[in-house]
């Protein structure tokens, strides 16, 4: 199986270079290869005016036709999301199923008025990717806070998990 990943949008170049080492890595034993496919465009129904943010739903139903067999897709998106009654949120997928969606906008410390810090963008992008791929192979929520299937809520939660699985999820997923 592979996992293709797909800008949504642009999306710097350095990140897509160094994400699917770091997701081959947390799922070497499921996964052949990890890719980058070509950019999809924003489709404009996503765009929620009041918001002014795009709904997860609509971009992961847009990204479902773009799977073929069992491989995964892995759409990573700059622009903020949101879901249902949630204000906001750092990702989302089919659990399980082949289309996973992360946005980089809230991982980002520039979003928060900080410096720009690259390996710290990286480290969040790279527990939230695996996140949202874990749901894809069936992983619920984790209660353990230094598990990367913890449920974030806010970015403090992302920083405080490992990128890794626990135990616990580890023996799930290849059960
Ligand atoms: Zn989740
Ligand atoms: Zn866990």
């Amino acid at each position: 199986m592979i996992i293709k990943i797909v800008p949504v949008g642009e999306i710097q170049e350095k990140l897509l270079r160094d994400l699917p080492p770091r997701l081959m890595e947390s799922y070497a034993l499921l996964v052949d290869d990890c890719v980058v496919d070509n950019t999809t465009e924003i489709p404009p129904t996503a765009y929620h005016q009041l918001r002014g943010q795009h709904n997860a739903d609509v971009l992961l139903d847009h990204l479902r036709r773009q799977t073929t067999g069992s491989n995964k897709v892995l759409a990573l998106a700059g622009v903020d999301l949101f879901h249902g009654t949630l204000n906001f949120v750092f990702g989302q997928a089919q659990c399980p199923g082949n289309v996973a969606l992360v946005s980089t906008c809230r991982l980002d410390p520039i979003f928060y008025g900080l410096p720009p810090n690259y390996e710290l963008l990286l480290e969040r992008v790279t527990k939230e990717t695996v996140h949202e791929l874990g749901h894809s192979f069936g992983l619920g929520h984790c209660d353990n806070p230094r598990c990367v299937m913890s449920f974030s809520n806010s970015i403090g939660e992302v920083d405080k998990k490992a990128p890794l699985l626990c135990e616990n999820c580890r023996k799930k997923l290849y059960r």
